[in-house]
């Protein structure tokens, strides 16, 4: 046990290094305009993208309720993207997918008009100071008004501008507090980190996350969802379930990959040496990681 994690430690200590370098590189690039794409799903929802996760905007007589506020950096910004839609005062609800930074860090600029709704963990979570040690980030405490002041353990059902909403909790997924939000009339979900559409996913296995589990919650989603729906990942483009179904079978067959060569005997750093059939290249192309710090948070779920 002791030697699996002093290997993972390793392969993370790699990543840290590369997914620095990628943050300072998407850095630079939105520097310049710190602003969010619009892309309308329905008359009344949209997925924003800005520089952290997706968001998604529902709007209506009733206010606004916006899923992920994305980073500090993007809340001016954030700010006057909601000016569109009726302005920041109009926003009712915020749900945070999740605790990660790059989704709630905005929730200290909305947090005094809008009530935040989360997974218990989530709240949890941002009581305290958190790191995540893979990527060098330390995450202090959120102050009273940015945290989660309505908390849910398993789904919990909103009704507002004609639409109605659950947003359901996933255990063990890509951590331990992930909510996927359903729009049930629009035929619209937001599946927050549940979903890299097209690349390997972040999971983070040291604060409760899991691959093999995070795919086993796919799969419920998917049989929840149909060919008309619109679905929003944590990262990348606006995605179909074609698409939600391609990212769980790269799961499992990554991860079959893995536990292959590991019950051929191979360490870990032979695995990443070895590294995966070429069939996952344009995977890693999309990604914010190569392949083999994919292999370590793989192995990582496998001995956890
Ligand atoms: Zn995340």
């Amino acid at each position: 046990m002791k030697l699996l994690k002093s290997k993972l430690a390793v392969s993370l200590a790699a990543l840290s290094i590369l997914f620095a370098g990628q943050i300072n590189a998407g850095d630079e690039h939105h520097e310049k305009s710190l602003s969010f794409k619009s892309t309308k799903l329905t008359d009344n929802i949209y997925m924003l993208q800005g520089k952290g996760g997706n968001l998604g905007l529902l709007k209506g007589d009733d206010g606004l309720l916006l899923i992920d506020a994305d980073y500090k950096v993007m809340s001016d910004a954030l700010k006057s993207e909601l000016g569109k839609y009726g302005g920041v005062n109009n926003l009712n609800y915020l749900i945070n997918t999740h605790w990660h930074g790059d989704h709630t860090q905005g929730n200290k600029a909305l947090g005094h008009h809008a009530q935040i709704i989360a997974h218990d963990n989530v709240r949890t979570r941002l009581l305290t100071t958190q790191e995540i040690k893979l990527l060098k980030i330390v995450s202090k405490p959120y102050p009273k008004h940015a945290l989660p002041a309505i908390t849910y353990a398993k789904r919990l059902s909103l009704h507002i501008n004609n639409e109605d909403i659950e947003v359901v909790h996933f255990p063990k997924g890509h951590t331990d507090g992930d909510s996927v939000v359903f729009f049930k009339k629009a035929n619209v979900v937001h599946m927050g980190d549940h979903f890299f559409s097209g690349m390997f996913p972040f999971v983070d296995v040291d604060h409760g996350g899991n691959v093999l589990n995070m795919a086993k919650n796919i799969s419920v989603v998917l049989g929840m969802v149909n060919n008309k729906t619109k679905i929003i990942p944590g990262h990348g483009p606006l995605s179909n379930k074609a698409e939600l179904q391609a990212f769980h079978d790269m799961l499992i067959n990554t991860s079959a990959e893995v536990t292959n060569m590991k019950s051929q005997g191979l360490t870990l750093e032979e695995i990443q040496a070895k590294g995966l059939s070429k069939k996952w290249a344009k995977w890693e192309a999309n990604s914010f990681f190569p392949t083999k710090v994919w292999i370590g948070i793989i192995d990582g779920s496998l001995s956890n």
